[in-house]
């Protein structure tokens, strides 16, 4: 048994567990092995009851106070105790269990350990775990066991007996780290790695699983894109772009003045667009710090010196939303030049049209998706690259798009707020601008933190936006098991709020299980108004500027990391009417509330991502959530910061060394980058 061996080779997985398997993404034992846990349950120090906190998972010790009630009906019995210490007394129960009366009720300390929650005003620990005597918990005292993301009929069980097989029979797993490396940065060998990710034996051990793994996949990350790179040195450029007067009178005609951030930035990118070598500039800036304006100037720029320039978007929706900008503009303005749109759902027929004038010439200003990497489009002159939302694509398919031109210009955009050091070795080949400041037009978003009993409020509000012409977002509940329960998730829940809503007020949704065809009509008729109220998981696509929405509502928002949900939130507040986000959740811990009362104080992505890490501080992660941002599976660019850089000087050691990864240390490594790239070329071509 290897790490490609399928996971039906495992005993006890049969034909219809492998399925279960399958549906999260695990068909081998390899993949299996790196399905890390998404959290684990943590048996802490038992706390005297008198600290008991609502909602939280906790252990008690005790003796029974009075006697041992058994009620409710013949089919669920309730036992009922109560439990006290020296400082208080707690209120007991479980559902099915009545012989607990006469096991418990022999007297002596008892541990339980169970959720706290409230019941008319009173706290409650509802079918706790029984340590009897409460000496037995002392053995489990501070171990961690995992808790894995499951799909409907797979149990934590399962997967733990299945991870436990595998990491006893594979024997030696691909440690793909040069040894070299892993002494020099005092590392964890790959196995033992793996065994202490999925059964810590301590916090300690864990954390130290996790930097090796999190060290693992920044260096594969760094590698990858260090590989692609063609050389050290900026190529010369053919397209040296001198200033042209129509700039300005499109500026003129702007309706509004670019801020001081956005003229900092155009002024760098026209002067490296007028020099002699390749411009290689990625421009950060804030959500709605107005990226796209700057971009349109470039290629403004590439067209009047009667040269190509191309644009590509995530997503197609994104893409039509920035062709119609731009024509528009172009039209209104008067400048001579023609934009044209390419996508993948378009006709054949559509496509070939379009095809020919980017062949010709006669198009100078192309937008579009993927379908601009195609192979049937041939350029020009194309002298200008720009991808939007950059972290949205891999590195190739940046490459791929500036592959089609003699080595044209390329300007990449994102909102990703992360600190210019990390910046630099993430995307080391390029040069950095930042746009540090908002439009100043802006009604700044009101926001507010409440619980669920505001929803029929925050309906009410929202069916008052719609009447008066807006519309909204729901971020819907997150599920973690797995995508098709989100999915169920959205529709239920889209079902529910339309019936709210009445007849008049059009509900749409989206989530991650619908063809992208699919989200596209769905984003389209959104854009139209055609939808008023949009409920979506985080699929919700980045960079939609629909500014007509004026309220998004995160439902369950103590679920999101805050950079996510500042992310979600700068969907609305993009346009002159003032827009309003509802962060809603139930918990009412104080952790919680002191978390998003930092989203409720401020709208300033770059402040709101170091206050996160600062929250969740450096040691303290024992959930693992997917970090969303440039989509690592444990590490996290902001809390791992130290690992990203420590990663970036291993990769320069190794490439200086070795510069195509040849020498046999290598071969592990080189082949797992490989298949990386693979990975993305067949994303590329799909
Ligand atoms: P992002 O940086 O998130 O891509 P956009 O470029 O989509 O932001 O800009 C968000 C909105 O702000 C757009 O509707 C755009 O027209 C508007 N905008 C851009 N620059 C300015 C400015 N200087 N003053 C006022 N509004 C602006
Ligand atoms: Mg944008």
């Amino acid at each position: 048994m290897n790490e490609r061996s399928s996971i039906g080779k495992l005993k006890g997985i049969g034909e219809k567990t492998e399925a279960l398997f399958a549906r999260i993404g695990v068909r081998t034992i390899g993949e299996l092995l790196r399905f890390y846990p998404r959290g684990y349950d943590i048996f802490e120090e038992p706390v005297p009851i008198s600290e008991l906190e609502e909602g939280k998972i906790s252990a008690v010790t005790g003796v029974v106070s009075g006697r041992i009630q058994v009620s409710g009906n013949q089919r669920i019995p309730i036992t009922t105790l109560f439990l006290k210490d020296s400082g208080g007394t707690l209120k007991v129960i479980w559902f099915r269990m009545p012989f607990l009366r006469g096991t418990l009720g022999k007297g002596g300390t008892i541990t339980l350990r169970g959720r706290v929650v409230r019941r008319r005003d009173s706290l409650v620990m509802e079918h706790p775990e029984i340590y009897y005597p409460a000496s037995k918990y002392d053995e489990k005292l501070h171990s961690m066991q995992p808790v894995y993301s499951l799909t409907a009929g797979l149990t934590n069980n399962t997967v733990i007996r299945a991870v436990k097989q595998a990491l006893s029979s594979v024997g030696t797993t691909e440690d793909i780290l040069p040894h070299e490396v892993e002494n020099q940065y005092g590392l964890l060998q790959w196995e033992q790695a793996l065994g202490e990710m999925h059964f810590p034996k301590s916090r300690e051990a864990f954390a130290r699983a996790r930097e090796r793994i999190v060290f693992e996949e920044f260096l594969v990350f760094i590698l990858t894109l260090r590989m692609t790179k063609h050389s050290e040195a900026r190529a010369e450029t053919p397209f040296s772009l001198p200033d042209h007067p129509l700039i300005n009178t499109f500026l003129d005609q702007l309706p509004y003045r670019l801020t001081k951030a956005q003229e900092k930035v155009w002024h760098e990118i026209r002067s490296d667009m007028q020099g002699k070598t390749v411009m290689s500039r990625l421009v950060q800036g804030d959500v709605g710090s107005g990226k796209t304006v700057v971009a349109f100037l470039a290629l403004l720029l590439a067209g009047l010196n009667g040269c190509q320039g191309a644009l590509m978007a995530p997503t197609e929706v994104l893409a039509r939303q920035h062709y119609e900008n731009i024509s528009g503009m172009l039209d209104k303005y008067s400048i001579p030049l023609k934009a044209v749109l390419l996508t993948g759902s378009m006709t054949a027929a559509q496509k070939k049209e379009v095809y020919g004038m980017i062949r010709e010439g006669r198009a100078a200003v192309i937008i579009g998706t993927h379908a601009l990497i195609q192979e049937k489009v041939d350029y020009n002159n194309l002298a200008l690259v720009v991808t939007d939302e950059q972290h949205r694509f891999g590195v190739r398919q940046r490459e791929a798009l500036a592959g089609k031109g003699h080595t044209p210009h390329i300007l990449v955009m994102s909102a990703t707020p992360i600190p210019r050091t990390l910046a630099i070795i993430l995307y080391g080949d390029l040069d950095i601008s930042v746009i540090d400041e908002m439009p100043k037009n802006r009604l700044p978003i009101k926001n507010c933190v409440v619980d669920t009993g505001y929803r029929e409020t925050a309906y009410r509000f929202m069916k008052k936006q719609v009447a008066e012409g807006r519309q909204c977002y729901v971020i819907c509940p997150m599920v973690e098991e797995s995508e098709s329960m989100e999915a169920e998730n959205v529709l239920d829940y889209s079902a529910s709020l339309s019936e709210a809503m009445g007849s008049q007020i059009r509900v749409g949704c989206l989530h991650g299980r619908m063809k992208q065809q699919e989200k596209d009509e769905v984003m389209d008729s959104f854009s139209r108004n055609e939808i008023q109220i949009l409920v979506s998981t985080t699929v919700v696509e980045v960079g939609i500027d629909v500014p007509n929405a004026t309220v998004i509502l995160i439902e369950n928002a103590e679920r999101f990391g805050l950079a996510q949900l500042h992310q979600l939130r700068g969907r609305v507040g993009r346009g002159k009417y003032q827009s309003y986000c509802i962060f809603m959740s139930p918990s009412r811990s104080k952790e919680t509330k002191e978390r998003l009362e930092i989203l409720n104080r401020s709208n300033d992505g770059f402040f709101i991502a170091g206050e996160d890490l600062r929250l969740r501080g450096p040691g303290d992660l024992f959930g693992i959530r997917q970090s969303g941002i440039l989509n690592f599976q444990v590490a996290d660019i902001f809390q791992d910061a130290k690992l990203l850089q420590a990663a970036g000087s291993a990769a320069d050691m190794i490439l200086s060394a070795d510069p195509e990864l040849k020498s046999p240390e290598h071969a592990g490594l080189k082949k797992w980058i490989d298949s990386k790239m693979n990975q993305i070329m067949l994303e590329t071509t799909l």
